[in-house]
Parts: C-alpha cells; sequence; structure tokens
C-alpha cells in the first residue's frame, strides 16, 4: 500500500505515527490478498475498488490534502444519520470513520472499559495510536446519539479532536421526528460556521443528487445479486460499500456503474462466483468497517455464497433516497431528515420496520440461511436478534448468531461452526 509512491511525508504532516502506521501497511497486503485478491472469478469492474483500498491511505489522502491546502474542508463521521448531504452542499469532504480493525484498541482500553464493543474501540484506538490519516485530516469529527457506548466515548474524544454531537432521537413519534428536523437544521449551521460557505438550494440540491445517484449505483449493483448464480461474491459487495465510506462520489458512482453493466451481463449469461447449488446467505448485524472482512471471509470459504447485508455497511447505506423535487433549502432539509428516520438501526425502539425489513429481504434475495453477525459487547444488535430470529422461523429461514470480535483468536471455532450451519443448509 503506497509503494509507487511516498507518502511518508505527507503523513508526517498529518501528525501520523509513521512507525506504527508502517507496520500496519505492512500486515494489511497479505489479509487483503488472501481474504480479496485470491478469490476465483472476480469481476473485471473490481480493478478499481482493488487499487482504492490499496491506496486508501495514499492516493485518496493525497486528494483530501489537496483539498485542504487549497482551504477546503473535512468532516468525519460514524454513523449513516449524519446528514452527508450538508457536508458536500458545503463544499467539504465526507469521510467515515468507524474503526474496522484491531489497531490501537490496546490504547483505547487504557481509557475506556474492556467490555465495549470493538468498533467503538478501534474508532477512539485510530484517533489515539494517530495512524488514521483519515482521523488526521479531519477538521470536525461529528458523533450522534446511538448507542450508550459511542455517545460516551465522544465524551472523551473531545480531549482528542473536534466532536460535534447530533442528538439522535430513538423513537419515530412526531415529536422525535421534529427534533430530528431540527438537529439536520443546527448541523447546517456548524457546517456552514466551519466551512465559512453558505448552504443554498442549489448546493444542496446538488449534493442531495449526487448522494442519490451513490445510492441508485448501489442498489443497481444489489440487484443483480439476487440472481442464481451470485454474479459476485459477498466479500467483493461488501469492498465496495466499503470504499464508498472514503471515495469521491462522481468517481466511485462512474466505477461502480461499470461494475453493474459487467454484472448484468453475467446475470444474462448465467455466470457467477459460484455453483448455483451453493447455498446463499444474508449477514445481518453489525456494521463491517474496513477491513473487517471477517464474516463473509468465513462464510466463503466454509461453502456458501453471501447475496445480501441486512447492515449500515449494506442495504441501509443505499436504500432510501432523498427526494429531489423540493425548492426551498428548509423543505430539502425536511426531506434529508426525513430519509434518515426510515432508517432501522437497532438503537430505536420499538424496531419494527427491521425486523419487516429482514424478512423482505431474506425472501428478495433466495436466501437459504442468515448469519446475524453481532459484533462483541453490542447490546442492540445482541438483544434485537431474538425477534429477527422469530420473524425469520416463520418464513422457514434458519438464523444463526455469531458474536465476534477483530482479533483472529476466534477464527477456528467460528469456521467449524459456521460450516456447520452451511452443511445444514445444504441438505
Ligand atoms: S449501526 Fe446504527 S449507530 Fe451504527 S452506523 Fe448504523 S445507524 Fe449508525
Ligand atoms: S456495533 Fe453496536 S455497540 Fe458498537 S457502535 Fe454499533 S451499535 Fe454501538
Amino acid at each position: 500500500m503506497g509503494k509507487k509512491a511516498d507518502y511518508c511525508p505527507m503523513w508526517e504532516r498529518l501528525g501520523m505515527d509513521i512507525e506504527a502506521h508502517q507496520q500496519l501497511m505492512n500486515a494489511l497486503p497479505s489479509m487483503f490478498q488472501e481474504a480479496i485478491l485470491d478469490q476465483p472469478n472476480r469481476p473485471r469492474g473490481m480493478d478499481y475498488f482493488d487499487l482504492a483500498m490499496m491506496e486508501i491511505h495514499g492516493a485518496r489522502i493525497q486528494e483530501i490534502v489537496n483539498h485542504k491546502e487549497a482551504g477546503g474542508k473535512v468532516i468525519g463521521a460514524f454513523c449513516l444519520y449524519v446528514p452527508e448531504e450538508v457536508v458536500l452542499a458545503a463544499g467539504a469532504i465526507m469521510v467515515g470513520l468507524c474503526g474496522g480493525a484491531e489497531v490501537g484498541i490496546a490504547e483505547a482500553e487504557a481509557l475506556l472499559p474492556r467490555n465495549l464493543c470493538p468498533l467503538i474501540k478501534s474508532s477512539l484506538g485510530f484517533k489515539l495510536s494517530r495512524m488514521c490519516p483519515y482521523f488526521q485530516s479531519a477538521d470536525l469529527v461529528v458523533g450522534e446519539t446511538t448507542c450508550d457506548g459511542k455517545k460516551k466515548m465522544y465524551e472523551i474524544l473531545r480531549d482528542f479532536a473536534p466532536v460535534y454531537v447530533m442528538e439522535l432521537p430513538q423513537t419515530k413519534s412526531p415529536a422525535a421526528k421534529k427534533l430530528w428536523f431540527e438537529e439536520v437544521k443546527r448541523f447546517k449551521v456548524e457546517v456552514e460556521r466551519l466551512t465559512g460557505n453558505q448552504i443554498d438550494k442549489k448546493s444542496l440540491g446538488e449534493a442531495i443528487k449526487f448522494t442519490n445517484r451513490r445510492r441508485k449505483t448501489l442498489q443497481r449493483l444489489n440487484e443483480t445479486r439476487r440472481a442464481n448464480p451470485a454474479p459476485i461474491s459477498g466479500r467483493d459487495a461488501l469492498l465496495v460499500s466499503m470504499i464508498a465510506f472514503f471515495d469521491d462520489y462522481n468517481r466511485f458512482s462512474e466505477k461502480a456503474s461499470v461494475l453493474c453493466e459487467e454484472l448484468e451481463t453475467r446475470v444474462a449469461q448465467r455466470e457467477g462466483v459460484a455453483d448455483p447449488s451453493t447455498p446463499r446467505l444474508m449477514i445481518s448485524g453489525t456494521p463491517m468497517a474496513a477491513p473487517n472482512w471477517k464474516l463473509p471471509h468465513l462464510i466463503e470459504t466454509s461453502g456458501g455464497v453471501v447475496v445480501c447485508e441486512e447492515a449500515c455497511t449494506g442495504q441501509r447505506l443505499f436504500r432510501e433516497l432523498v427526494d429531489e423535487s423540493n425548492s426551498s433549502v428548509e423543505a430539502q432539509l425536511r426531506a434529508i431528515s426525513k430519509r434518515a428516520l426510515k432508517y432501522d438501526c437497532a438503537c430505536f425502539t420499538p424496531n419494527d420496520d427491521r425486523i419487516e425489513n429482514v424478512v423482505k429481504l431474506a425472501k428478495e434475495y433466495h436466501v437459504n440461511g442468515v448469519i446475524y453477525g453481532v459484533l462483541q459487547n453490542c447490546q442492540t444488535y445482541s438483544v434485537e436478534s431474538y425477534r429477527v430470529e422469530q420473524a425469520l422461523k416463520r418464513i422457514n429461514i434458519p438464523m444463526y448468531k455469531v458474536e465476534y470480535d477483530y482479533g483472529m483468536g476466534d477464527v477456528g471455532q467460528l469456521k467449524t461452526r459456521i460450516e456447520a450451519f452451511i452443511e445444514m443448509l445444504a441438505r
């Protein structure tokens, strides 16, 4: 990663720990090779996304640094509820900061309880260990009141980075919707203050179109995964979603459209990455932030193929569009706030929308079984697994729940259990 160009001076200017970062960069290529590049029969359109991942701390960061040197701002976020349209409309770059690796967890555990989900520990750890150039580039880090661990972590993060927190309600009552609309408006004022740019109906309208275009492309890509045989592996589909959190919106949409065309041709020719008799699985549960391919990698090396992700790094990323027909900033912001509250993160209660959606996806993607993946100590998604399993039982789809973390210690045991589940589906 970053072998061709020497990015060290840039990383140094960003205040990174060069030595520790180099160790991470040395470890990643072999992981990436094994989980992603070594897969058979990959679509050619994945070349761009492979390169984007290999250059994730290099070429993309160079673009972000150039943007900053030209006076632009960078805003980092940990959650899909943060309105990206507002960030883009002010000419800023939005990046995802959720940590998906063991990096920095030891540093984070010095400040946080150990029995907290690895995503929260890794997110803080990325900052504490100075190994994430996205974190180092961020002029503002936007948190949200979703789960308890995250919102308390933001209080600590304030000591290390400028943090702004949005108050996300946990129900969808009329009062909650009003609160969230006010929060979106408050966020617009904050983004305008940070960037010095006024957001008007033209810039916001364009930003809504950009973000919708990206969502529509991801919808199109995922439509192809309903076919049997599956034209793309779950690992590759997840890689595309992961890149969406970092890449330039227009370039991403263009490259993903090229991939879509190839996948549609594959579907027409009944060409796929797995034999049509391969059990089809959906992953449901907590997000899989880069570079966490653990579950799809385990599933797809145990006899199954992943055809759908019911997660923020899957369907929730692109499922809902923002209404583009509004002609005032107020109405546009209302449409943005409405879209977000159609989402069904497990931090909401009651959360019947999610239960219904899991069942709908299981049917639409013709899945034989569901792996419910929960990051260790994630209470919201773990507790909600009961209702998801009951709903799937009613349509005769078996579900298997696995709890995991970012380490490798549990891989052998998880693989044995996942293999047994897939064998049962294949019978
Ligand atoms: S799972 Fe919930 S808290 Fe996490 S990114 Fe998704 S919406 Fe946000
Ligand atoms: S995985 Fe669960 S505990 Fe971790 S940040 Fe997401 S909602 Fe919170």
